[in-house]
């Protein structure tokens, strides 16, 4: 497979600011591969996917930031810099099952709270090793326990985790929960809240050192290694603090942001020099990004999941490729997460099965059209209320969808239809129409998205929400009202360290 891109070093697709002089030395190397490669049979690539949570593109040093992240910085050298990837939600669950799927949440149906990775979904992990490929996970958060389905296909899956996410002692629980049998979102709740306060996380030094020794222990080829760190995510909150102590605990967590980025940096540094000593490094892949953002104050937000903003959704991607192909390139065109599905697909020559919205990020002519479709569905639980539309009371609550071009994002508040309606009874387009609220940000002068442009530019904003309508058509079935959340749903964010 790797073969048959060797021209991929200066593609004209990878639109990037890679010198001229980088691009030469990048088709050299190429020449010599393709040279290697028409000698000697193609081997499938091992594939190393590191995932770092809650991990914002701006506050890496290869993408300008101030802090010299110096593990990132040196596999930035070696590969390829993705500087505009998105991910396709805004929180850890539907955002992760977007990659092991290549499919949108639309798709693979884990969209709110309790939903789980569904065992008739066909993931990487499962095509991978269906291959011969040996797999094998070492995560570092409760989210991606196995009870939501993220085990498929994995030979070995370690989620073993070892903290609490809280500081305060008597928040702390001991002993492991069991895993709710009975599936109701009730019971997910509570076993929910118990392993955030038992069992929530384990560090970033702990990931490293599990993940490096299953390097040493399994020696075989070709393999898959998921390696998922708890990064700069918040943790060591005290529940019981005083609402005067409630600012001073906010400004604490985002003081800590910055640090648990360079100890972050030093423990994937740990993992990559490990790699590099492994003597099948050579024909490995490396994809580095992180499942989303995190709003630190920025449009009045603290956290992630409930927001679209580009704090929340615009990630770090970089790929180093076997024998440091292309390295040093940086491609300016948008990218996805979920696009990092079909690109280890391709690294290992294993054709995608069916449709799926995924494509190689090393694709020679990627589609014309280039934009990042966004969704969060983590507040319609908290929003959802009964709402009269017309002669009966429905049961309705807020999404947040959104599309990403070079120059806009236009994000929608919009009703959707929460627990116990019907979805095939959707609402009518006019309760839709009159209860959608949208922001346009034109990325050209605003690149922080301060200034809401749709009533100023309507053309683009029509456009826009044109885009977003016909990528998830059969989706707007779903009810609110005035695009604002209830005092209720604002609580229940603020009891989540979420700041509404
Ligand atoms: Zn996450």
């Amino acid at each position: 497979m790797w073969c048959m891109h060797p021209g991929a070093a200066p593609s004209s697709t990878k639109s990037g600011r890679a010198s001229a002089a980088l691009a030469a030395l990048a088709l050299t190397a190429g020449c010599t591969l393709l040279g290697a490669c028409r000698s000697e049979p193609t081997k499938p690539a091992n594939v190393v996917l590191i995932t770092v949570d809650t991990l914002r593109a701006d506050r890496l040093s290869p993408y300008g930031y101030k802090i010299d992240t110096e593990a990132i910085a040196d596999l930035a050298a070696r590969g390829i810099v993705y500087e505009k990837a998105f991910a396709d939600t805004s929180w850890t669950l539907p955002s992760l099952s977007s990659v092991m799927t290549g499919t949108y949440p639309s798709v693979h149906g884990v969209r709110s709270w309790n939903d789980i990775l569904g065992d008739e979904q066909q993931t990487l992990a499962e095509l991978l090793k269906a291959t011969g490929y040996a797999t094998a996970a070492i995560v570092g958060s409760y989210p991606l326990d196995r009870y939501f389905g993220f085990a498929q296909g994995f030979d070995h899956y370690d989620d073993e985790m070892t903290r609490s996410l809280f500081a305060d002692s008597e928040a702390k629980t001991t002993g492991i929960p069991e895993a709710p049998s009975d599936g109701s979102d009730q019971a997910r709740n509570e076993w929910r809240l118990l392993r955030e306060k038992s069992n929530a996380y384990r560090t970033d030094s702990e990931v490293a050192d599990t993940a490096i020794a299953w390097l040493e222990r399994n020696r075989q080829e070709p393999m898959f290694l998921w390696v998922h760190f708890f990064g700069p995510h918040e943790k060591g909150k005290r529940i019981d603090v005083e609402a005067e102590q409630k600012k001073a605990q906010l400004d604490a967590q985002i003081a800590r942001y910055d640090p648990d980025v360079e100890e972050m940096d030093r423990q994937v540094g740990r993992l990559l020099a490990a790699l590099r000593a492994d003597p099948r490094y050579p024909n490995t892949a490396v994809l580095f990004h992180s499942d989303h953002g995190q709003s630190l104050k920025e449009h009045g937000l603290f956290g992630h999941g409930f927001d679209l903003y580009d704090t929340s959704v615009h990630v770090p991607l970089i790929v180093r490729l076997p024998h440091d192909r292309d390295a040093g390139e940086r491609v300016s065109r948008l990218v996805r997460n979920l696009d990092i599905f079909a690109t280890i697909l391709e690294l290992a020559g294993v054709d995608a099965p069916g449709e799926r919205a995924s494509r190689s990020l090393l694709a020679e002519n990627p589609d014309a059209e280039n934009h990042a479709y966004l969704e969060t569905h983590a507040v319609l639980a908290f929003s959802a209320r009964k709402v009269p539309v017309g002669d009966r009371e429905r049961n309705i609550g807020q999404v947040l969808r959104g599309t990403r071009t070079d120059d806009f994002k236009l994000i929608s508040r919009e009703p959707f239809l929460a627990g116990g309606e019907d979805p095939d009874d959707p609402l009518p387009d006019t309760y839709l129409e009159s209860n959608t609220a949208l922001q346009l940000f034109d990325h050209r002068s605003d690149r922080e998205e301060k200034k809401n442009v749709a009533s100023d530019l309507p053309d683009e904003t029509a456009q826009l929400r044109k885009l977003l309508d016909t990528h998830d058509a059969g989706h707007g079935e779903s009810g609110g009202d005035s695009g604002e959340l209830s005092e209720s749903a604002r609580e229940r964010l603020r009891s989540l360290g979420y700041d509404p």
